[in-house]
């Protein structure tokens, strides 16, 4: 038996539009300057750190693409095949003119892979079999991820691509919210954590399109405690609306309804992706007090020893990563 398509994605962007006119200028010298940045890093010697709490609250003001780049659907630029940390020469797709300098630039392409084995422990990695540069234009979708899973009697596995859009990154900075964020979803949508055989009318627990959340998954337990009963309930009847813009105006009501429970909007638009925005402000800004729902769901994480653990790998590793000598 063989199961696909379940798809996790993250929008980050912010800046939408702003450079309508000088987008592929920009889009030209943003890319430079990230590979320049990244080559400065690499070739840098690095010093030992205790925190970068500045740079981390500082990351979601950074974040957003300053360049304007329309195409008119989703695209797969280059697939690369996964083998442990190493990503295999690209296979190129047929896309638009306007997006052959993201699909050539496959300098960026590996930086970023790099980037995100270095912040993420392989350890910790759910079977990654793809990455994909993709693009959607500046802005919409950032991240994404394909699971695929298949099973014979008791034996299951699963399978995921990895899958960035590089019009939406402008630095590794502005990368680093989608990788955690994506990484989110491997964390809270692998076969740990979710049964993908028991049919969703039939789980006992929360179920999204296509898994069962076991009783003990982070995801079960964050349903529980944050979304079960009337709000998701007033959710659904916006979810579940047949016309893709009444949902896209209900969601906006829906989160200026309840802003005081959400990290931020793109996080009131599903509960596996509140876990996984939850989950990126839990491993990128400072513990916070808890005064409202949206701070207890970032404080949810706190009572997994394994998380806090695994937070604290990610973000030294990451401020290992900046904080080099000039
Ligand atoms: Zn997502």
């Amino acid at each position: 038996m063989k199961k696909q398509g379940s798809s996790s994605c993250c929008l980050w962007s912010t800046l939408i539009g702003l450079f309508t006119i000088c987008g592929c200028v920009v889009l030209g010298s943003g890319l430079f300057l990230f590979a320049n940045e990244v080559n400065r890093i690499a070739n840098a010697t690095p010093t030992p750190i205790t925190t970068c709490e500045g740079l981390l609250e500082n990351i979601h003001k950074t974040y957003g693409a300053n360049k304007n780049i329309q195409v008119d659907k989703r695209y797969i630029l280059n697939v690369y095949s996964v083998k442990g940390d190493q990503i295999s020469e690209p296979q190129k797709e047929s896309v638009p003119e306007n997006l052959l300098p993201l699909q050539n630039d496959l300098e960026s392409h590996q930086l970023i892979w790099d980037y995100f084995v270095f912040i993420i422990p392989l350890e910790q990695r759910v079977p990654l079999t793809e990455y994909r540069i993709f693009s959607d234009g500046s802005g919409n979708t950032s991240g994404y991820n394909e699971i695929q899973w298949t099973w014979r009697g008791e034996d299951e596995s699963e399978t995921w691509a990895l899958e960035v859009d590089l019009a939406d990154y402008q630095d590794l900075k502005s990368a680093n919210n989608v990788l955690v964020h994506e990484f989110g979803h491997m964390l809270t949508l692998n076969l740990r954590q979710a049964d993908v055989r028991t049919e969703p009318a039939k789980c006992r627990f929360y179920a999204d399109e296509n898994q069962c959340s076991f009783e003990e998954s982070y995801l079960n337990r964050f349903f529980s405690q944050f979304w079960k009963g009337e709000l998701y309930e007033e959710w659904k009847a916006v979810a579940s609306h047949a016309d893709q813009e009444a949902v896209k105006r209900g969601l906006t009501s829906f989160y200026q309804a309840h802003q005081q429970e959400f990290v931020r909007e793109y996080a009131a638009t599903a509960p596996k992706e509140d876990v996984a925005d939850s989950w990126t402000y839990f491993v990128m800004t400072p513990r916070p007090t808890g005064e409202t729902v949206a701070e207890q769901k970032i404080l949810f994480f706190y009572d997994f020893p394994e998380l806090v653990d695994l937070r604290s790998q990610i973000r030294s590793r990451i401020c290992g990563y900046y904080h080099m000598p000039e």
